[in-house]
């Protein structure tokens, strides 16, 4: 087996009396997008938090092409790799569509204090900018002010933000959430051939979707993973129906 590029060892979190995330170890593997499925409240946004580094584990370890990066802060982690969207957006909605890609790349580097209007002249940003818009397919909306973009090309353009530091890995925090049938469709193919560049742990709730793209699924309920597996194991899996698909009527 190839090994892993990101892996949890034991992750335990509590908030007081709340168990949030309960002796957790998954991995991600070269070219694949494990999906990551749970009711809401199950601890899936706090996992991901934990391995982006926003947030600290009471004990386990978080590695990234074996190094142990427990101890590190969101922007090291960033630099090392781990790009990541959010649940909620993170996007500057007064500016343009280039200038949120800019600031993103900007961050990245480190470089935040520099004055923004000469970053604009910044050839190589731009151009790290450039490419990551027209990964996603929004060169044409490079001079359209974010608040005016579809729901759809939001995702899209968080998905460029993370892209410009070249991420060794790709959190998604539910990147279909809001999005219409036919935005889903296209993000499950953009996703579809982005693994090819960096696997993806993608928590998502559309399981359609789910099923589309998962090499594998693990299944967080109160903080534990209860099952992890190809589609059709979790599927197929009395506990999983049980505790999760039965519910939503999936199957
Ligand atoms: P999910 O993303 O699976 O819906 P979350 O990870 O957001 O779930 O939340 C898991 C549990 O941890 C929930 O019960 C939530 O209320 C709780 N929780 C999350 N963040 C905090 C926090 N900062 N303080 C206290 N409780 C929290
Ligand atoms: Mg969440």
């Amino acid at each position: 087996m190839t090994d892993p590029i990101l892996a949890t060892d034991g992750i335990t979190r509590s908030f007081g009396a709340l168990v949030a995330s309960k002796d957790i170890t998954l991995d991600l593997r070269p070219g694949e997008i494990h999906a990551l499925i749970g009711p809401n409240g199950a601890g899936k946004s706090t996992l991901i938090q934990q391995i982006a580094g926003g947030l600290r584990p009471d004990s386990g370890r978080v590695l990234l092409g074996g190094a142990d990066v427990t101890h590190l802060g969101t922007a090291a982690r960033a630099r090392m790799g781990i790009g990541r969207t959010f649940q909620i957006s993170s996007l500057a909605m007064d500016h343009t569509v280039l200038q949120n890609v800019v600031l993103g790349a900007l961050g990245h580097r480190g470089d935040v204090f520099r004055f923004f209007t000469r970053v604009m002249k910044d050839a190589e940003l731009i151009d790290v900018a450039e490419r990551a818009l027209a990964q996603v397919g929004l060169s044409d909306a490079r001079n359209m002010r974010t608040a005016e973009l579809s729901h759809g090309q939001r995702r899209q353009l968080e998905v460029a933000v993370a892209l410009t530091l070249n991420p060794r890995v790709f959190l998604m925090d539910e990147p279909m959430a809001g999005l219409g049938t036919e935005g889903t469709a296209q993000m499950v193919g953009f996703l579809d051939g982005l693994r090819a560049q960096a696997p993806i742990l993608l928590i998502e709730h559309d399981m359609d979707a789910v099923f589309a793209l998962a090499d594998r699924i693990s299944v967080l309920v109160y903080g534990r993973i209860i099952a992890t597996g190809t589609a059709d194991q979790i599927r197929a899996n009395p506990q999983v129906r049980e505790a999760y698909l039965g519910e939503e009527g999936a199957a």
